[in-house]
């Protein structure tokens, strides 16, 4: 694939520790061909945005220090990853690095967080399901989501990125968390289902209402499968279209998923319009977004997100939540289990099997059973080559694809990975990399 696009490089990085060793951009810079960074601090989850005492005095997440009981890392001054830009940050490091930056000619994205996390802090602005109910936090290590349709969480968040623009001069953003929870939050699949977003969603065409009604009785009938039936789903190797198709004629959680998409991507859009009213139209914003094979259940359909954004990138290769070659087994790790309390008589094994049958994975040789899923090393290169592949197969090519580069592991896999994305014709990649680690050094700048 040849595009015009921009080429970058781009550094996921902590925003402290580079300013207190700035020498590491310009090294970085002519070694490797280093384009941007994106600075993010642990303590703020942002680049280390202060905010002005207007907008924090108008901030829904202001009072995070007096939630301790909600937030127990608010004790040692962790802030709570929420949307958008609270108050009381001190900038100093953000300011040092960027005027680094502006000497070196080296881009910088800012970066904040939106919606995925932050529910289990303000349950007050939190994702409801389809019934209206919270989400159950036995899921809450893959986040627990703020409502992306809340008024004062749009506004919100609008205000932080046009008081970014004024106090940083930046350009480009891109944002973390565009997303619901991880699909591997099952309950989050039935959000959000408030009242807020079933009128956004109105206002794309879709009759919230009608879904929701039409979504729970297809979670009445599939609830009834019996074990001989989907024993039959596996052995016949169905693929996710018949496997939903059999469940129901309805096509219900097609529609359900494209809905819960449309709407973030419609939040997305707004964002980029503000972003480019207030810094001019050469402005950048994009977002990282799950690996391609479980993006849509994460509210992340790829081809519209290219339409709302202006690059697609990702937080990860593997490991954590959003890592690319984890997204399928984190989500067959609470599957299997919740398919099999579902349907007695299914086997853990059959459960695993037939989610990676579902995405294509089942010639992966991967664990079949829990344990091997949490014990076993995974075929880390070959399903996040696939993934690449699957970036490049949902995308037009109308906007740059920087895969996420973690280019910490062993040497072979760091240079499986940067071959993954440049044999896809990606435009580069957003790095996580150890900067004194020579070796990695020589692969990505023999790579790009
Ligand atoms: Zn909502």
């Amino acid at each position: 694939m040849t595009t015009s696009h921009r080429r970058r490089l781009i550094w996921f990085c902590q925003t402290e520790s580079v300013a207190a060793q700035p020498d590491t951009l310009a090294r970085l810079r002519d070694r490797i061909g280093l384009t941007t960074i994106m600075p993010e601090s642990p303590v703020s989850h942002t680049s280390g945005f202060s905010s002005s005492a207007e907008l924090a005095a108008r901030g829904p997440f202001e009072d995070w220090r007096e939630r301790e009981h909600l937030w127990p890392r608010g004790r040692d001054g962790i802030f709570p990853p929420v949307a958008g830009i609270v108050g009381g940050f001190d900038d100093t490091p953000l300011r040092r690095l960027l005027d680094t930056c502006a000497r070196l000619d080296i881009e910088v994205w800012g970066h904040l967080g939106l919606w995925s996390y932050g529910g289990d802090v303000f349950p007050e602005l939190a994702m409801r399901d389809i019934y209206g109910r919270a989400l159950d936090p036995r899921y809450g290590r893959w986040g627990t989501g703020l409502c992306p349709n809340r008024p004062e969480i749009v506004e919100w968040v609008h205000d932080g990125l046009r008081e970014a623009i004024a106090r940083y001069g930046l350009s480009s953003f891109c944002v973390d968390h565009a997303r619901y929870p991880a699909p591997a939050n099952l309950h989050s699949l039935l959000g959000c289902g408030c009242p807020h977003c079933a009128g956004a969603a109105s206002g794309l065409g879709y009759d919230a209402d009608s879904i929701h009604a039409r979504l729970h009785r297809w979670r009445q009938e599939s609830g009834r499968l019996k074990y001989r039936r989907l024993r039959a789903l596996l052995a016949s190797r169905a693929s996710l279209g018949e496997f939903l198709y059999w469940l129901g004629a309805d096509d219900v959680v097609i529609e359900w998923l494209r809905c819960r998409a449309a709407l973030l991507a419609a939040r997305m859009r707004e964002c980029r319009d503000v972003v480019r009213q207030a810094a001019g139209p050469e402005a950048v914003f994009g977002s990282d977004v799950f690996a391609p094979s479980i993006a849509l259940l994460g509210g992340q359909q790829l081809n519209q997100w290219e339409q709302s954004t202006d690059f697609l990138t990702g937080g990860s290769s593997y490991g954590g939540v959003v890592g690319w070659a984890s997204g399928v087994t984190h989500l067959a790790g609470e599957g299997a289990p919740a398919l099999c309390s579902l349907v007695p008589g299914l086997e853990e094994r059959e459960a695993l099997q037939l989610i990676y049958r579902l995405f294509g994975y089942d010639d992966l040789d991967l664990p079949d059973t829990l344990e091997g899923l949490s014990n076993q090393a995974l075929p880390v290169e070959a399903i996040y080559a696939r993934e690449i592949q699957r970036l490049v197969a949902a995308t037009s090519g109308v906007v740059p694809l920087y895969p996420p580069v973690s280019a910490q592991g062993s040497l072979e896999r760091v240079e499986s990975l940067c071959r993954a994305v440049a044999d896809a014709g990606c435009d580069g990649a957003m790095l996580g990399l150890n900067p004194e680690d020579e070796a990695v050094l020589d692969v990505i700048a023999g790579t790009w």
